[in-house]
């Protein structure tokens, strides 16, 4: 593993929540005289991203919409920052020479470049989880192709990565996944019918991205979390339990076969996941709240209700059937994500999208190459949206 110092660092979707958080860590950690920052990408906020670009000294600045190339040369001319834009640009970002990458782009889009900076043997920060959920398997096969160390973000993932103690994987047990239950957790189905984008995106505890915020109230976010867990931790379909814990304060837990549980916990601040990956293997001193336990006095659980959030029901049924369902799941998720953003379909149909093309597509088998993801995910869309303006038009 490399760790000189300063490490060099690319951060795919810098200008997002994760992205934004992550250059608050670099600059806690000791900013320039730690990071040597490499590339940032963003996508329509070039405003912020060459105010990035600028502040922490990147070598290159990648706007992932084409259209936007010649605002950001504009905002970035005469700071020596190079400028690239587009899917060629994101490439060259990935293939530049960091050792590390914080892989924080929003949905599918982040797949290409991921895999390419995996491949390539950089150390993967790994926040975009849809990496792991559509293209599982070959994914850790670009990453130990590559040689480098993948690390997940993702508090729950790096809460049971933190809790595994490598030397008793033979005695893991269980994989215990917290999960708030979003602002709709105490929702009857008929409540949740008519809810609005502006109730579904407010998250009760954590300050999150649009599509995550929305993944949350729905929990296709906790689906995709158990698809992640799978993968990352190579555990079978039947050792992944999700347990609903409103504060959010248990990032998730870890049982052996003595009966022991591990869990870790803190504030719900994405900082402490990013910190302990940008660091790893040590850990660096963060200034985030600390956890006051006379304050909190309780922590709450309870059984997670898959009526009212079929998207647990469907990941298992996901992990159950393997093989390419996982880029289904992703892409028909994301497409219904999108049409409940335009108001075409309500709340409750994202789930019901999802089923129907999960069901069309249940023969797909397993992918050979990362083009069988492409296809499959594509294709999941593609049906997404006929699902979708055949509910619209009923
Ligand atoms: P966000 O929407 O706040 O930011 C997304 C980033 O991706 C931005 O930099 C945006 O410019 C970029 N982007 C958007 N569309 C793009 C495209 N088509 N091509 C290239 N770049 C594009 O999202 P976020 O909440 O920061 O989430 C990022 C990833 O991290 C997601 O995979 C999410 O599931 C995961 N994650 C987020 C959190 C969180 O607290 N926000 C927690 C755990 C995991
Ligand atoms: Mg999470």
């Amino acid at each position: 593993m490399r760790t000189e110092v300063p490490r060099r660092l690319t951060i795919l979707g810098s200008t997002g929540s994760i992205g934004t958080n992550t250059l608050d860590v670099v600059r806690q950690l000791g900013g320039r005289d730690a990071f040597e920052i490499m590339a940032l990408t963003g996508n329509g906020n070039i405003e912020l991203l060459a105010e990035q670009a600028r502040k922490f000294g990147a070598r290159l600045a990648v706007t992932a919409d084409e259209n936007r190339y010649a605002a950001l040369k504009d905002a970035l001319s005469g700071s020596g920052i190079a400028v690239a834009a587009g899917v060629s640009g994101l490439d060259e970002a990935a293939g530049l020479d960091a050792d590390w990458v914080m892989a924080a782009i929003v949905g599918t889009a982040g797949l290409a470049p991921t895999l390419r900076a995996a491949r390539r043997g950089a150390n993967i920060a790994l926040a975009n989880k849809e990496c792991l959920v559509s293209a599982g398997e070959l994914f850790l096969d670009a990453v130990s192709s590559g040689g480098g160390l993948l690390i997940p973000v993702d508090s729950e993932h790096s809460a049971i990565f933190q809790c595994l103690d490598k030397s008793q994987r033979h005695a893991l047990e269980r994989i215990i996944l917290t999960a708030s239950g979003g602002p709709f957790r105490a929702c009857t189905r008929e409540e949740m019918a008519g809810v609005t984008l502006q109730a579904a995106r407010s998250h009760p505890n954590w300050s999150m991205g649009l599509k995550i915020s929305v993944g949350s109230a729905t929990m296709f976010n906790k689906a995709f979390e158990m698809i992640e867990a799978k993968h990352l931790f190579g555990v079978r379909p039947d050792q992944i339990e999700v347990v609903v814990h409103p504060q959010s304060v248990i990032h998730s837990m870890v049982g052996y076969v003595d009966g022991s549980v591990i869990a870790q916990l803190g504030v719900p601040d994405m900082r402490t996941a990013i910190g302990y990956a940008l660091s790893y293997p040590v850990r660096s001193a963060l200034d985030v709240e600390r956890l006051d336990f006379a304050k909190l006095a309780r922590l709450d659980f309870e059984a997670p209700d898959e009526t009212r959030f079929p998207a647990l029901r469907l990941a298992r049924t996901a992990l159950e059937r393997g093989g390419l369902q996982g880029a289904v799941l992703n892409g028909a998720e994301e497409a219904a994500f999108a049409a409940f953003v335009a108001e075409r379909i309500g709340f409750l149909d994202m789930a019901d999208v999802v089923e129907a093309v999960m069901d069309q597509l249940a023969g797909l088998g397993s992918a050979g190459e990362i083009a069988d993801v492409v296809q499959a995910d594509a294709e999941a869309r593609r049906r997404a949206r006929d699902v979708v303006s055949k509910m619209a038009a009923a």
